[in-house]
């Protein structure tokens, strides 16, 4: 009996393997597929990040030759330093990460690196220097500990565990009994947005690249996750060039520069306290979700209390 259970052990073994395989494929597909094509071109070289400063030159962008979304961008972010995009919904604020990271090529204008064109640098070498920490991230069917390795496969256990401390989400893993082993996805755990975005973050830590994006997820969260990843967010991007997109305010107040967009054009920018000073598109950004995480906190109570 044992003889013949050992094979089929074996061979259930490698079935899983192998169907863990094909759902990792499908998953890069589907990232893969949403990517057009944005071409090398012949005899690009590598990106050289030596301070990390990020310039967009008077950039236009289309996604569709009729539709302008990004009219004419010019902004810096300075070397370690951190720049946040804020804006109504629509304005263009994605868009920007996209471009960063050239998912997309830009009509015209420039953006560049430490002086780099990144249409003249291979795509493997700006990606390999960019962490970007996305809306959704996307996680295998695997163990925690996988999911985070992601961000650099020779990392060891240990890197893994400081990482997942560092993006606070240590303590969530370590509730589970089967901690770093325990399994993500369809058939395991399944994390919530806050999660999986701190997993990104843990991820981005174990990379350590000079640049950091994030595109922060649209949904709301409890203040205590928000709080949490704020946190996490803070301590990641201590002395790293990091472009920010915001959809939450709160996240961008300790920001080096805010930059205001409204339907792809910047209509302000400056510190947190120099646009509540300015009381124009910002401020009233500000006032009216102030007063909308008032109401959700009484809404709460109220729960609380009943
Ligand atoms: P939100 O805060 O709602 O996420 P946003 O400021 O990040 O908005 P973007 O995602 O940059 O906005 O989108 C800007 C505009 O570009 C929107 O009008 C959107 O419909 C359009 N857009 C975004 N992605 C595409 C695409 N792949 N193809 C065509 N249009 C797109």
């Amino acid at each position: 009996m044992i003889q013949l259970y050992q094979p089929l052990n074996f061979m259930g073994m490698v079935y899983r393997e192998i169907k863990q395989a094909i759902i990792d494929i499908e998953k890069m597909f589907v990232v893969l597929s949403q990517k057009p094509e944005v071409k090398d071109i012949p005899g690009a070289q590598p990106l050289i990040v030596t301070s990390g400063n990020i310039r967009f030159e008077d950039v236009r962008f289309a996604y569709d030759p009729e539709r302008l979304i990004l009219k004419g961008l010019s902004f810096e972010v300075p070397a370690g330093k951190t720049v946040a995009i804020v804006g109504p919904s629509g304005a263009g604020k994605s868009t920007i990460s996209r471009l960063l990271f050239r998912l997309y090529d830009i009509s015209s204008g420039k953006i560049l690196i430490d002086g780099q064109d990144i249409r003249n640098v291979t795509q493997a070498s700006l990606r390999a220097s960019i962490g970007m920490v996305p809306q959704d991230t996307v996680l295998f069917n695997d163990t925690i500990r996988y999911n985070i390795r992601y961000g650099r496969w020779d990392a060891t256990d240990a890197e893994v565990e400081q990482a997942a401390q560092l993006a606070q989400i240590d303590s969530f893993i370590r509730m589970s009994p089967k901690g770093y082993e325990t399994q993500v996805g369809e058939r395991g755990l399944k994390l919530s947005g806050g999660e999986k975005q701190r997993v990104a973050i843990a991820r981005t830590v174990l990379k350590a690249p000079p640049i950091l994006l994030l595109d922060e997820a649209t949904s709301a969260l409890d203040s205590h996750t928000e709080h949490e990843i704020q946190g996490a967010l803070e301590r990641v991007s201590r002395n790293r060039t990091s472009l920010v997109i915001a959809h939450r305010l709160s996240t961008v107040v300790s920001a080096d520069e805010i930059i205001v967009l409204d339907q792809g054009r910047i209509a302000e920018r400056g510190t947190h306290s120099q646009l509540l000073a300015t009381d124009g598109l910002y401020a009233s950004m500000w006032n009216r979700q102030r007063e909308a995480e008032e109401a959700r906190e009484k809404l709460a109570r109220i729960g609380d209390d009943g």
